[in-house]
């Protein structure tokens, strides 16, 4: 799939927990969400590692999330003792593990999800649950290998956050 097509299934993803978190804190982690959806196709351009394999898989998700979780709760925790308390009250070491842990599964798992439905011309099909299971998965529902298909994605998953904005926007002024 195009980046713009993973974008689109990323914010489809990522729109329940952004309706959740509200405006702020939700942009940060749909943001998060939009960078860890393009991070499986970084092997198009790491010598020795196969297009569609190890960064195509849940595995990889889940291996992703727990070390950018930890990474960003050391980071939290440094800058805790270097500027004291925090101004956010949602800046708290387990929030930051628990929200980042979750953006970056979620960017990474609708990468895999949205490359099991569309494999571009040229490109093998992926083995989504290595190491359990290394049958390749293509599940052919509608083809979306092209780039307007990708475009219009992309749109379906804006409108979803935008009315997530606005489902927001209208809790919050009653
Ligand atoms: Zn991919």
């Amino acid at each position: 799939m195009y980046p713009l097509g993973h974008f689109g299934v990323a914010l489809v993803f990522a729109a329940p927990i952004v309706y959740g978190l509200g405006r702020k804190a939700g942009t940060v982690y749909a943001l998060v969400v939009l960078l860890a959806a393009m991070a499986p196709d970084l092997d198009l351009y790491l010598p020795y590692v196969a297009h569609h394999g190890l960064t195509h898989t849940f595995a990889f998700a889940v291996a992703t999330a727990l070390v950018g979780g930890s990474i960003a709760t050391v980071l939290v925790l440094l800058y805790h003792r270097a500027a004291g308390p925090p101004r956010f009250s949602f800046l708290t070491p387990r929030h930051v593990f628990l929200y980042t842990t979750l953006a970056l599964f979620t960017g990474v798992a609708s990468h895999v999800v949205a490359d099991i439905f569309v494999v571009l011309p040229g490109t093998q099909p992926i083995s989504p649950f290595w190491p359990v299971n290394v049958r390749h998965f293509h599940i052919k529902l509608i083809p979306l290998g092209a780039p307007l298909r990708n475009g219009l994605l992309f749109l379906g998953g804006i409108s979803i956050v935008a009315v997530t904005c606005w489902l927001w926007a209208g809790r919050n002024s009653r």
